[in-house]
């Protein structure tokens, strides 16, 4: 768990102006009673997010809560193929399935009592519940996949619950949607410096942590951090990894999880460790669970190349993590990695399945130490800028000023891109 950091240990990494800002912001939320709703509370970068927004919230005397809905096996199958439709993939959302999202949703809501000031609700999972309250406070949306072309049947029947909604907030402008009733805005998601994913380690800690998955430093390391999920490109990667390997001497760490709302995780699993015993390179190939948040951190860090091959993202926060860590990024231009990794600069893009692409870039890494340090650099210095949890504050703080104490501006506002990046891509 999340030891919680209070708001002033984040001063020396984000500056004073920053921190007074948010003293300031949250000053005009005291007491202000605000719950969100998600479907689990570990694994992935929702919980990720929340983990480290609400216990600071609450310091500042934001009264903030998170509920998380209950579902079975069942249900979660149901929302996992939801979730995959909303990234584009075809479903046939039977009847029946529709009723079990349904009624999963409108039980949940029976005990789930919210006499709050303002609900936020993540994802699709609790879409629907907001079908079955008296509204009495404003209700936000807040969808973290690609959205921009979902399947759309899926979508048309999901748009009866997202018209019920005070306002949609999505990561990218191309996630926004034509012809939905609510105004719709754009945060772009944070990683937290001080948790134990991300907090600086010695070099000491970075080896033990290493030594306990069994994981050598001997050669180039070159590593992604995701779910075990179809969209997160552990297959593509492992090819590119084969042609790298015959220019470059490296090792490949395929380090991954299970989110308890995803029942596809262990089928993916399986699929990269047979084609992993298939490999010639299967020596340097290390499949490892990266369930322990030191453990990712240390992997973050001491990784000379992190990889994240998505075919699609909503955000990527694997990638912010790592370059955080001042190591160097190859990814897909896909969702809102282009936000993070700048071409040349800090990393390289390439589109999805371009993987002689993905290898050349890995070998241009490989080989060059200063390059990566270069880039290393840069990456800390955007990270640091733009994608940690104190903006992210900020820009949720904003929202929940317009929503709670200047509710009479509300109709002029229209969409609006609310995080402002420093510099770099602008989104
Ligand atoms: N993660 C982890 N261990 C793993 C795989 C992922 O701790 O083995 C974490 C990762 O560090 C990141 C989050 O899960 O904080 C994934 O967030 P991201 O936005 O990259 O993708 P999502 O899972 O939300 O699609």
């Amino acid at each position: 768990m999340h030891k919680e950091n209070s708001l002033e240990e984040y001063r020396p990494i984000v500056g004073d102006a920053v921190i007074e800002k948010i003293k300031k912001r949250a000053k005009k939320l005291k007491n202000k009673h605000i719950v969100c709703v998600s479907s689990t509370h570990t694994g992935g970068g929702v919980a990720e997010m929340l983990n480290a927004m609400i216990p600071i919230l609450n310091d500042l005397g934001v009264p903030f809560g998170w509920r998380i809905l209950h579902g079975t096996n069942n249900f979660f199958e149901i929302t996992k193929s939801i979730h995959n439709a909303v990234q584009g993939e075809p479903f046939k959302f039977t009847d029946a399935k529709k009723q079990i999202y349904e009624e999963t949703n409108e039980r949940f809501a029976k005990f789930t009592h919210l006499n709050h000031d303002l609900v936020v609700v993540h994802d699709p999972q609790p879409l629907p519940m907001i079908a079955y309250y008296a509204k009495e406070q404003p209700w936000i949306l807040r969808i973290h996949p690609d959205f921009s072309s979902p399947d759309k049947k899926t979508y048309n029947y999901l748009k009866k619950y997202i018209n019920m909604y005070d306002q949609v907030i999505v990561s990218k402008k191309e996630f926004t949607k034509k012809g939905i009733k609510p105004p719709q805005s754009i945060i772009y998601p944070a990683i937290d410096p001080l948790s134990p994913k991300n907090m600086e380690l010695t070099t000491k800690e970075r080896t033990r942590e290493l030594a306990k998955k069994g994981i050598r430093k001997d050669k180039l390391l070159i590593t992604e951090v995701s779910r075990f999920d179809k969209w997160k490109g552990f297959p593509g990667l492992i090819r590119a990894f084969e042609i790298a390997r015959k220019d470059i001497d490296a090792r490949l760490v395929l380090c991954g999880s299970y989110a308890s709302d995803d029942p596809e995780g262990v089928a993916m699993y399986q699929k990269i460790v047979d084609m992993v015993r298939r490999s010639k390179y299967k020596k340097d190939i290390q499949i490892v669970f990266g369930d322990k948040e030191l453990f990712v951190n240390a992997l973050q860090a001491e990784s000379d190349i992190v990889v994240q091959n998505s075919a699609k993202e909503g955000f990527g926060l694997t990638v912010a993590e790592a370059l955080y860590k001042k190591t160097p990024v190859v990814a897909t231009r896909v969702g809102g990695i282009p936000l993070q990794v700048e071409h040349g600069k800090n990393g390289y893009l390439v589109r999805p399945n371009e993987t002689k692409k993905l290898a050349k870039y890995l070998v241009k890494l490989g080989e060059s130490e200063e390059l990566r340090k270069k880039m290393g650099q840069n990456g800390k210095e955007h990270v640091v800028k733009n994608f940690l949890i104190t903006r992210l504050m900020l820009d949720w703080m904003e929202i929940f000023v317009d929503y709670l104490v200047f509710p009479n501006n509300i109709g002029y506002l229209g969409n609006r891109l609310i995080t402002k990046l420093t510099n770099g891509n602008g989104g």
